[in-house]
């Protein structure tokens, strides 16, 4: 049984009952069918013969609840054949009758790549396997399954963090991270059918991945059903993938971080999410950057901040400062009359960036001694009275009794 049986073929029609009809009935349908269409009492009749199956088939998919439930759910999705199916589908297939490619089959159905396609349309690799994944409901599932498996198709697109120290995220890096992502079948090679068997076309589509069909003036094209638009089908799945020709596979792999990312950015490294499949693009991966502090440094965008203590003296007559950058020192003049929390730019030494690095923002703030030498204070005294009042408008407004 495949897809394209759920599809087009009319159980309940075969069967002579209604849709809702309970399993008695059923079963009461099949046998009186069964009887009569029997080969012992029809030699020689091939139209009774080919009924005959086609009544046992139909019978075997409606008295297993699971499975009746199974092709109920694909009739309501994709039409009970005819004119009811293209409507099923949610997200409708673009591309008429002169269409060269009117959609990307890889994205539609591959088992991992539907997140890509827009719209509805993207759930529906997920709608094929719900209803067919699973396994366990006998040979169908299965081979459905592999069909999927068998096309080219992009690879996913996988999520990963990464923790970065203050100097790897402005340097950028060059990382390993180990994850989880679906990666082609080890045992299958990604062929999906198990060794020493090989895919074949697909007979229904003789491997286009695409049928047409009429409908009134219009002509649809549309994914096969039979091989799910991979234009192969796997009769043998690999025990390994279940035919998917895809595991879930651990690896590590060495990713350049570039310099200047900040914490809580996600970036995007084409090409380096889960590998295609038959010669479909690799997905892209999205790392998540945690970036730890610096004990020195901060970050404002692009810049590189950092606070400097200087004394009295520096501030007053100016100095030469030589501080750390994240890529050796620098040295920056400190002018005289440099007040206290006042901002000095050493251009180009902050984050090095696409086009224009960014500056390092020196903050100076002047250092107030908590205790003082005996002969420290008498300076700082002889100091004061030689200064004189470092506030003469407040003085004057005070003199006044108010500011106004
Ligand atoms: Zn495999
Ligand atoms: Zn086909």
């Amino acid at each position: 049984m495949s897809t394209r049986d759920f599809i087009e073929k009319d159980y309940y029609a075969a069967l002579g009952v209604a849709q809702d009809a309970d399993a008695a009935a059923v079963k009461k349908a099949y046998r009186q069918l069964a009887r009569d269409l029997h080969p012992d009492k029809n030699p020689g009749n091939a139209d009774a013969e080919a009924r005959f199956k086609e009544v046992s088939e139909a019978y075997d998919v409606l008295s297993d609840p699971k499975r009746r439930a199974e092709y109920d759910e694909a009739r309501r999705l994709f039409g009970a054949g005819g004119a009811g199916a293209r409507a099923g589908f949610p997200g409708g297939f673009p591309g008429g009758a002169g269409g060269g490619q009117p959609f990307d089959l890889g994205d539609l159905f591959g088992a991992t790549g539907g997140t890509r396609a827009g719209g509805g349309a993207g759930g529906l690799g997920d709608l094929f396997g719900g209803l067919f994944g699973g396994g366990g409901a006998g040979t169908g599932s299965a081979r459905a399954r592999s069909q999927a498996a068998s096309g080219p198709a992009r690879g996913q697109d996988v999520e990963t963090e990464a923790t970065l120290s203050f100097e790897e995220a402005v340097l950028g890096v060059t990382v390993p991270l180990r994850m989880q992502s679906p990666g082609t079948c080890p045992t299958c090679h990604g062929s999906g059918a198990r060794p020493g068997t090989s895919p074949h076309t697909c007979p229904v589509c003789q491997g286009a991945g695409v049928t047409s069909r009429s409908q009134g003036a219009f002509a649809f094209s549309e994914p096969c059903r039979n091989c799910r638009g991979t234009g192969q089908v796997v009769d043998d799945p690999c025990p390994t993938c279940a035919g998917n020709g895809v595991t879930n596979q651990t690896r590590t792999i060495t990713v350049r971080i570039p310099a200047g990312v900040k914490d809580g950015q996600r970036i995007r490294l084409a090409g380096k999410g889960a590998p295609g499949r038959r010669g479909g693009p690799a997905g892209d991966l999205f790392v998540v950057v945690h970036v730890s502090d610096h004990e020195l440094f901060g970050r404002k965008g692009n810049d590189l901040t950092l606070t400097v203590p200087i004394t009295f003296a520096e501030a007053t007559l100016g100095a030469t400062l030589t501080v750390p950058t994240l890529d050796g020192n620098v040295t920056l003049k400190v002018p005289a009359g440099t007040a206290s929390g006042q901002t000095l730019r050493v251009r180009g030494r902050g984050v090095p960036g696409r086009g224009r690095a960014g500056d390092l923002l020196v903050t100076v703030e002047v250092a107030v001694p908590k205790r003082l030498t005996p002969a420290a204070e008498e300076a700082v005294k002889v100091l004061e009275a030689e200064l004189g009042d470092p506030r003469p408008r407040i003085t004057a407004a005070v003199q006044q009794g108010s500011a106004r």
